[in-house]
């Protein structure tokens, strides 16, 4: 148990470390957070991300308990937002997913995948299906060659970056300490003092499964386009989807390559996006690029989330992938109720994979 006198040191500023801060804070802790980029060029794959709120859609390619923890995880958010001082942009107003009509096969792949999800849990809404007119009730700036789409009504999306600055004011606020610049490992930390190892990728020298997988977006601004909700265009070379923030930004993604090269954006993978999103919607013609940023997800071997204890006091909390934003609130309760209760009851609830690890850190 984590008594409340005892300091806390927290690895990592991006979406994890932060939100753990946070929460700890609310529970009358005190933190520390070391941070290793600057705060003016952040490295954190959160601040990269779309942060699509997709739980349903998402379960087409990932296990039914990212589903499971997606769905905790949205009520969390809520709750979550609602008590930072700062606004945070949340939306959860659906996911329209469209297909063109010569990518009937994909469609109905999506679908049967999303129905093995539904049988496994009756309590998920079920989507809808829709055909042009109902396209056009949803989004009427469409295209008008995509004639049948679904409609996810449970799903949404938030700002990351506002998220992130919001959490960091608030982590602040509770009067904790944010050191930037600052790398650390945990090897340089006792075993009796508390630290939680949220560095993602940057945890690879001390989890050596923890790797990296490149994903690249584009930022446009796009005055005239008027999508008003997160939209996936299935596609079987190039999937992409288009999330629209306030003041008419648009977050267009996302590659998804085996690689951890953190170098600028393709031009192959540009155009690819681009087209994409001008064939959702051809406002996006005129469309500004505002920024092309790269980000590497970091991944454990299964795609799956994990916790894992060194010691009594040392936790890592790694594997978020695509689904940071998806199901962090989840993996952070899960991590706190482990280090009090001294056995991983929520991260068992959640199916979170656990491990121990009593030796040296860097096996
Ligand atoms: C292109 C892209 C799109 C995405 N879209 C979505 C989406 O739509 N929905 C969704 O749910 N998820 C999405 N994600 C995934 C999400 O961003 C990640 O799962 C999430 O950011 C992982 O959180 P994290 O805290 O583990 O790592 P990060 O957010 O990467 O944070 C790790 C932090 O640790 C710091 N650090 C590294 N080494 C050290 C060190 N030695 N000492 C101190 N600090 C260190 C880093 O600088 C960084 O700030 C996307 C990711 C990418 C790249």
């Amino acid at each position: 148990m984590i008594r409340r006198a005892e300091p806390i040191s927290i690895l990592g500023a991006g979406l994890t470390g932060l939100l753990l801060a946070q929460q700890l804070g609310q529970h009358g802790h005190r933190v520390r957070i070391y941070e290793s980029s600057s705060r003016q060029k952040p490295q954190a794959a959160a601040h990269v991300a779309a942060a699509m709120l997709a739980p349903l859609a998402e379960s087409a390619i990932s296990h039914h308990r990212i589903t499971q923890m997606g769905f905790y995880s949205m009520a969390r958010w809520e709750e979550i937002i609602a008590s930072l001082s700062h606004p945070v942009f949340f939306q959860k107003t659906g996911t329209l997913i469209l297909w063109h009509p010569q990518d009937q096969s994909e469609s109905k792949r999506f679908c049967s995948q999303l129905n093995e999800t539904l049988k496994e849990d009756p309590s998920i809404a079920p989507y809808q299906k829709l055909d042009r007119a109902g396209i056009e009730k949803l989004e009427p700036s469409v295209s008008s060659k995509l004639l049948e789409g679904l409609y996810l009504p449970d799903e949404g999306q938030l700002d990351n970056r506002q998220l992130l600055k919001a959490l960091e004011e608030e982590v602040i606020q509770q009067g904790h300490e944010i050191s930037w610049d600052t790398p650390k490992d945990l090897t340089e930390f006792a075993d009796s003092e508390w630290v939680f190892d949220c560095r993602g990728i940057g945890a690879k020298s001390s989890w050596t499964e923890v790797r990296g997988v490149r994903g690249e977006v584009i930022r446009l601004f796009a005055p005239e386009v008027s999508l008003s909700r997160p939209v996936r265009l299935l596609h079987p070379k190039y999937p992409i989807y288009i999330a629209p923030k306030e003041d008419h930004q648009f977050v267009i993604g996302a590659t998804e390559i085996e690689s951890e090269d953190l170098s600028p954006m393709s031009v192959r993978s540009s155009m690819e996006l681009m087209s994409a999103a001008f064939t959702v919607d051809s406002g996006f013609a005129e469309a500004r690029i505002v920024e092309s940023s790269v980000g590497l997800r970091p991944t454990l071997t299964d795609h799956d989330p994990g916790i894992r204890q060194i010691g009594r006091c040392h936790f890592q909390l790694n594997g978020l992938y695509r689904h940071g934003f998806l199901i962090a609130p989840a993996v952070i309760d899960a991590a706190i109720d482990w280090a009090n209760k001294g056995e991983p009851v929520l991260a068992n609830h959640h199916h979170i994979r656990t491990y121990t690890h009593h030796a040296s850190v860097s096996q």
